[in-house]
C-alpha cells in the first residue's frame, strides 16, 4: 500500500524511511502537499485516483530543511507554480542552498561534504536545486484551507528549524522527524542539533492532547498512543548515552575511539554516517561533561 486517508481529503503517502519520507496530502480548497520526500511516482499515482495531476499542486510545505523532506519542493513548484511555504528559520536556508550545507555542517572545509552530495544528488535527487520560499511561517501560525486548518508548531532539536504541523479539526499532529522510529532515530546528527531542545520538543508533544500522531518515517504512519511512543523514544536517547558512558568506562578516551564502538548506527562502512554518528556522540560527551559524570584530563574522557 503506497498510501492511506486519515480522514477526509487528508491522505498519507507513504515514503517510509530515510532517504525517502511520509507525505502528507491535503485535498481542500487547494491540494496542499506536505514535506514532498515520498517517491514522486507515487505522489502522481495518488493525484490520479482523485482525478488530479502534479501540476495542480497549489502549496508545499516544509516542515525543516533536510534533504529527504523537501526533496521534490523544487519540480513541484517548476511544474505546477504552486508556492512554497517554510517557517522563518528554513526559508533562508532553502533560498540559498551554500547556507544549507553550512547549516547541516557540511561546509567547504569538510571532506565529507562531496561524499554527502553525492548521497543527495543519488537518493534525493532535487534536494540541492535552488529555489525560492513564496511565503515564511512562524510558530503559532494558522494556514486555513476550507475544511482544514494547519497550525505550526516548533519543535527544535532534531535540527533547530524543526517544525511539527498539527491539523486542528482532525486534531492530529504531523510529526515530521520526532517520527517514533527506533530503528534509524532519535536523529540529532548535526553540529548544531541539540539533545535538550530535542526531548523538550518531546515533552511540548506529549503535553497536548492529540488523537494521534503522523511520523515522518515509519511505514504504519499513525500511531495513536504516541505519548506511551514517545517516551521509549525519549528513553532510546538516554540508553544511547548510557552506553556511551559505558565505552569511556571500558577506557575508549575521544571521540575516535568512542565512535569506533559504532553504538548509533550499527554499521560504520558509510563516511557519510560515520559523520553522522560523530557529530551524535560528540553531543552525547558534550551532555555527559555537563551532567558531571565525566571530565576531560589531558585531552581525554574519563569517567568520575
Ligand atoms: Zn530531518
Amino acid at each position: 500500500m503506497t498510501h492511506i486517508e486519515l480522514a477526509q481529503g487528508l491522505h498519507v503517502i507513504i515514503g517510509g524511511h530515510f532517504p525517502k519520507c511520509n507525505t502528507l496530502v491535503i485535498l481542500d480548497d487547494e491540494v496542499v502537499v506536505i514535506d514532498p520526500g515520498c517517491s514522486i511516482e507515487d505522489l502522481r499515482a495518488f493525484l490520479m485516483t482523485q482525478n488530479l495531476n502534479l501540476n495542480d499542486i497549489g502549496t508545499v510545505i516544509l516542515s525543516h530543511i533536510h534533504p529527504d523532506h523537501i526533496t521534490h519542493a523544487v519540480r513541484l513548484n517548476r511544474l505546477s507554480r504552486c508556492r512554497i511555504a517554510a517557517n522563518d528559520i528554513t526559508a533562508p536556508l532553502f533560498n540559498d542552498k551554500e547556507k544549507m550545507k553550512n547549516f547541516l555542517g557540511f561546509h567547504r572545509a569538510n571532506p565529507v561534504r562531496p561524499l554527502w552530495e553525492n548521497l543527495v544528488n543519488s537518493k534525493m535527487f532535487g534536494a540541492l536545486e535552488e529555489g525560492r520560499i513564496d511565503e515564511e511561517l512562524h510558530n503559532g501560525d494558522k494556514f486555513a484551507l476550507g475544511n482544514n486548518t494547519l497550525r505550526m508548531v516548533y519543535t527544535p532539536g532534531h535540527l533547530p528549524d524543526h517544525m511539527c504541523i498539527e491539523i486542528l479539526e482532525s486534531n492530529l499532529v504531523f510529526g515530521a522527524d520526532i517520527d517514533l522510529d527506533l530503528e534509524f532515530g532519535p536523529f540529532y546528527g548535526h553540529p548544531n542539533s541539540s539533545i535538550s531542545d530535542f526531548k523538550d520538543s518531546i515533552r511540548r508533544l506529549q503535553h497536548n492532547d492529540y488523537n494521534g500522531l503522523i511520523s515522518g518515517h515509519l511505514q504504519t504512519p499513525v500511531i495513536e498512543d504516541y505519548k506511551t511512543a514517545l517516551a521509549a523514544y525519549q528513553r532510546h536517547i538516554g540508553m544511547r548515552e548510557d552506553l556511551v558512558l559505558a565505552e569511556i568506562m571500558n577506557g575508549a578516551g575521544t571521540i575516535a575511539e568512542i565512535t569506533l564502538r559504532a553504538i548509533i548506527y550499527p554499521s560504520l562502512t558509510d563516511p557519510v554516517f560515520l559523520q553522522f554518528e560523530t557529530w551524535m556522540i560528540e553531543h552525547h560527551v558534550a551532555s555527559l561533561l555537563q551532567r558531571g559524570l565525566i571530565e576531560e584530563k589531558k585531552k581525554r574522557y574519563v569517567a568520575l
